[in-house]
């Protein structure tokens, strides 16, 4: 630049802020909220857009923050790498639309989230991508419908009964079937299970949950292994559903405090879960550290650090009980989403599970008048008096 002359008042507001070079750690990682990044020269940028050279060229493609979350989130599931995405829908669009395309089969859990169920039942068949579902703690069906198919879909802990699959088991038969291992490992987060142990190629978040853990941000990620990552960066970059910055700031500063909150979400689920079990209100409680609980011995060996904070309950007198134990709660809140601080409750049929028709509701075990709770971390005496009053009104 020329030194002579002081440059003008625009140039300067516009250059004149410089990322300072420091030599120190800071505990918090900086946030690179910019979409794009300087080079030396013409030949630099032509190598490192083509990954020739390392470096950063264009958020999508790639930026520092997002870097650093992706590094903790591999290192946290156990897996070679990890790509954030903007939120979970788009890390599970962007998985199953790169391993399968036009004319392949997929072979997926009946108990899914109601996004998924619903990408996998109306938009993948427009590509003529067929899509099998399969009850997942029949191990025999899924065997049979693994033969012939691209990949094999399941829930750690599933919505909404907060069923368990036994993935040991369901990893084995893919990799015998030479079938690709999807999860979506949300409920459980990092800190309870990594699927990868079981032969799982691609663990799945929804990192707006227990990751980010405080309701305010949405964010998706897959952690994989091995042949996968090369495929799945470039359909990240060409479909675009890129992380943004802040949210990887704001999920790494989630995951710090993931062991300390999955703990007390789990205790206190365990506690609500007991109270609900012994209330004459309630016909029937899901929780995986319930001796009742249909998978609680795989939960045992697959959960060893607890059982997590979702759980499951119908009250007596179906819908119209369950609609008003809801409106009579105080402390907790009707509201969408889970695995915050807050504790939310909703009645999965009317919302979660609204995409589903009632035929394969009930054939995925979803009773109407089911509450789901995703249990926060508020006081435990607080949050069970609130419960034990509204089933009072109930
Ligand atoms: C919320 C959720 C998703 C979708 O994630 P978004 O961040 O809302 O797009 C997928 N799977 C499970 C199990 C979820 O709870």
């Amino acid at each position: 630049m020329d030194e002579g002359r002081r440059k003008g008042f625009a140039t300067r507001a516009i250059h004149g802020a410089r990322t300072p070079r420091i030599e120190q750690e800071t505990p918090s990682v900086p946030i690179f909220q910019t979409s794009t990044f300087r080079f030396e020269t013409a030949e630099e940028y032509a190598e490192t857009i083509s990954f020739r050279r390392p470096g950063y060229t264009y958020t999508r493609d790639g930026n520092p923050t997002l870097r650093a979350f992706e590094l903790l989130m591999a290192d946290l599931e156990e897996t070679e790498s990890a790509y954030s995405f903007a939120s979970g829908m788009a890390a599970i669009h962007t998985v199953l639309t790169t391993l399968a395309a036009a004319g392949d089969r997929i072979v997926a859990s009946t108990e899914l989230y109601g996004g998924t169920y619903s990408l996998m039942a109306n938009v993948l068949p427009r590509y003529s991508i067929e899509v099998s579902f399969v009850n997942p703690h029949d191990v025999d069906a899924v065997a049979a419908a693994l033969a012939g198919a691209k990949l094999f879909y399941v829930e750690t802990i599933a919505n909404p009964n907060v069923t368990v699959s036994d993935l040991e088991a369901l990893g084995g038969l893919c990799r015998e079937a030479g079938v690709s291992a999807v999860v979506d490992n949300t409920f459980a987060s990092p800190y309870l299970c990594n699927p990868v142990a079981f032969g799982f190629s691609h663990v799945i978040h929804s990192a707006t949950k227990y990751i980010g853990g405080h309701h305010d941000l949405i964010g998706g990620v897959v952690c994989t292994t091995g042949e996968g990552m090369e495929a799945l960066r470039s359909t990240v970059i060409e479909t675009g559903g890129t992380m943004a910055p802040l949210e990887a700031w704001l999920c790494m500063r989630g995951l710090a405090t993931l062991p300390l909150r999955m703990e007390r979400h789990g205790s206190t689920a365990q506690a609500l879960a007991e109270l609900l079990e012994a209330h004459p209100k309630v016909e029937r409680v899901h929780y995986p550290g319930l001796a009742s609980h249909p998978q609680h011995e795989v939960a045992e060996r697959l959960l060893p650090k607890g059982f997590g904070g979702m759980l499951a309950f119908e009250v007596a007198g179906g819908v119209e009980a369950g609609m008003r134990f809801c409106d009579a709660l105080e402390l907790a809140w009707v509201a969408a989403s889970l695995g915050g601080i807050h504790t939310l409750v909703g009645h999965a049929a009317s919302t979660t599970h609204r995409q589903m028709d009632p035929a394969a509701r009930r054939a995925a075990g979803i009773g109407d008048g089911l509450i789901r709770v995703s249990v926060g971390l508020e006081d435990p005496e607080d949050l069970l008096d609130d419960f034990g009053r509204a089933l009072e009104k109930a």
